[in-house]
């Protein structure tokens, strides 16, 4: 057994370059409406960026909760951190710049390594469907993935 070293990086994301979330079975809100591609790129130009009360995802600012966490990623990066330490400093930033609670949690959910927004092997979406197709619905330009590569200890390298 090889015991990978686990690497974590966060990736800004162009939400456009996403592929379209498939088999969402609740929220009600988001059952079979998916987008085509066309329509989504009219989103992209034109967002429906009110805020909606149907569900979490649809309540959530994700525009304002990714920008601030690409902004605080950048900063806590630039302090040489890398990972789930990255993660936690970029959590701790926001707190410390008076965030509201709602919005710390929409950002500990884009930069922590657990439930992030993630793609699969094959370009699918891992981890992250609901709010991806809330940040769809409402027009979010980019936003930040997360991405896990497996470094083999003995030669340092990618697995
Ligand atoms: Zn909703």
């Amino acid at each position: 057994m090889v015991d990978w070293i686990e690497q974590w990086h966060h990736d800004i994301t162009d939400v456009s370059r996403l592929p379209l979330p498939e088999e969402l079975e609740h929220p009600p809100c988001m059952v079979d409406r998916r987008p085509s591609a066309a329509r989504r790129r009219a989103r992209q130009v034109a967002p429906a960026s009110r805020l909606r009360d149907c569900c979490d995802y649809h309540g959530q600012d994700w525009a304002a909760a990714s920008e601030a966490a690409i902004r605080l990623l950048s900063r806590a990066t630039a302090e040489g951190l890398t990972g789930e330490e990255l993660a936690e400093r970029v959590i701790a930033l926001a707190v410390a710049e008076g965030t509201g609670d709602r919005d710390v949690e929409a950002i500990r959910c884009l930069v922590s390594t657990v439930d992030p927004l993630m793609l699969d092997d094959d370009g699918g979406i891992y981890e992250g469907r609901h709010r991806i197709q809330a940040m769809i619905d409402q027009g979010v330009r980019r936003t930040v993935l997360v991405r896990l590569v497996l470094i083999d200890p003995t030669t340092g390298q990618p697995a």
